[in-house]
């Protein structure tokens, strides 16, 4: 590893995450009130209103910083939420920290070892907010306003100075930096910002000669920056995750392992060396970091020696909040010969608050499935809605929300805009639900192997 430890890079997301991601497109929030109760319908978030209850106590309990140590288990039902709420928990902490999801399943892989997917998952889950002193322009500006009303003759405009603005050369360095335009402003040059694209023009040391302003549209706003100290230095935030720092500084992978997402193992003294420079940051001010969340869905997939992984990984100086779910009710635990509540070990479930998940009303699935089908940008008929409901109430939500593209596909293909009863009754003979599935399954035994 370099001296130096690089910490530039692309946010990357991972194909299992997005998916994961999608079906919950809708939620922006675990829909509380500024006193943290659950309105009924908030945020894409409908019922559940105990659980989301408990959630906003919890995200309150993460902004304070008082959480270290804990994890959370949402225990519930299948479709009844739990990742919807680690979600809704994520987007009311912000786009700045860090949110990681993964189901237990996915630990268990060839390429990686268990402890290996668990550390990366951890630490993709945790961020450093990096201070960094750039070099920007910035400085004393002049904004003129040519008041084209005065031409006597010679095309010369009156010049008003209306303001002294540090904001605008500041997005004006932002501007140059997103590469708009490669000339470098320099002091006493004029320059033309065309409000409507953003376009920086320089038009020299001097905004009388006709031909540069008689070209601008009314639009645009010239600039004159003066004399006097122009580059100075601006201090930037970036946030990455403490991955990210991993596997740019590691000398096997280098960052483009990023982009494909196949970073493999990654030695445990890259990670030590980078702990100890992070801490050396930290020490100084110049970082701070930000506690992200680690999402395990199916968490009863991981076996004995997961369990303890996270058990030690939540007393790490650099943890993040784990939320665990589990459909699963008394079981036994992988790898071990007991049973035990959601299949966890007691040591991990002492030290974990349990949030309950409940089955929704008809109304609800109504309302949720109302919900995906605009986010969708399904139109639905009353009757297929009701339809749609009912299937929801007697299979699983999930079910019932996949039909919505499935009947959309059918509509379609009968030029339709809307989906009609008739399309949902299709989807749902063409797809079978799980329960069905079985029963075909038990009907037709003698042509599949046991
Ligand atoms: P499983 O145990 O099967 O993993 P789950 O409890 O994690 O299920 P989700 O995946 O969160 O269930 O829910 C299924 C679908 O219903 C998702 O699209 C989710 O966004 C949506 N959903 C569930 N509960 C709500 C809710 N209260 N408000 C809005 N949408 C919801």
């Amino acid at each position: 590893m370099s001296a130096s430890i690089t910490t530039k890079s692309t946010s990357t997301q991972d194909a299992s995450s997005l998916s994961l991601i999608a079906a919950h497109s809708h939620i922006s929030g675990l829909g509380l009130d500024d006193n943290l109760q659950p309105k009924e319908s908030y945020q894409g978030m409908v019922g559940q209103l105990q659980a989301r209850k408990a959630m906003g106590v919890i995200l309150k309990m993460i902004q304070a910083g008082k959480i270290a140590g804990r994890a959370v288990l949402l225990a519930g039902p299948p479709s009844t939420g739990k990742t919807a709420l680690a979600m809704g928990l994520s987007q009311n902490l912000g786009a700045e920290v860090p949110f990681t999801a993964i189901t237990g399943s996915e630990i268990f892989s060839l390429e990686l070892s268990k402890t290996e997917s668990l550390t990366q998952a951890f630490r993709k889950s945790i961020g450093v907010r990096i201070k960094e002193e750039t070099e920007m322009i910035e400085g004393e500006v002049v904004e003129i306003q040519i008041d084209r009303s005065i031409t006597g003759g010679h095309k010369q405009g009156k010049l008003t100075i209306k303001t002294t603005d540090m904001e605008t050369i500041y997005e004006l360095g932002n501007k140059m930096i997103e590469g708009l335009t490669k000339e470098k402003v320099l002091a006493g040059d004029v320059i033309s910002i065309d409000k409507a694209s953003g376009k920086i023009t320089k038009l020299g040391k001097s905004f009388t000669r006709a031909r540069d302003y008689d070209a601008m549209g009314p639009e645009t706003k010239f600039v004159q920056c003066p004399e006097g100290e122009l580059q100075k230095r601006k201090e930037v935030v970036h946030t990455v995750s403490l991955h990210e720092i991993d596997v740019i500084n590691s000398r096997q992978q280098g960052f483009l392992a990023l982009f494909s997402g196949d970073t493999g193992e990654i030695r445990q003294e890259v990670r030590d060396q980078i702990n100890t420079k992070v801490a050396e940051w930290k020490e100084e001010g110049k970082a701070e970091i930000v506690p992200g969340v680690l999402f395990i869905d199916e968490v009863h997939m991981l076996d004995i020696e997961c369990f303890s992984f996270i058990n030690r990984a939540l007393e790490d100086e650099f943890s993040p909040i784990v939320i665990m779910a589990t459909n699963r009710g008394i079981t036994r635990t992988r790898g071990a010969n007991y049973k035990s509540p959601h299949g966890l070990p007691m040591d991990l479930l002492d030290r974990s608050i349990i949030v309950h998940t409940t089955s929704y009303s008809g109304d609800e699935i109504r309302t949720i499935l109302s919900i995906r089908a605009n986010e969708e940008e399904v139109d639905l008929t009353g009757d297929a809605l009701a339809l749609l409901t009912k299937i929801g109430q007697e299979t699983s939500l999930r079910y019932a929300s996949n039909l919505i593209a499935v009947s959309q596909q059918i509509a379609a293909k009968k030029r339709n805009t809307s989906v009609e009863l008739q399309d949902i009754k299709r989807a749902y003979m063409l797809f079978l639900d799980s329960d069905r599935s079985v029963q075909y399954l038990e009907e037709n035994s003698s042509q599949y192997i046991d």
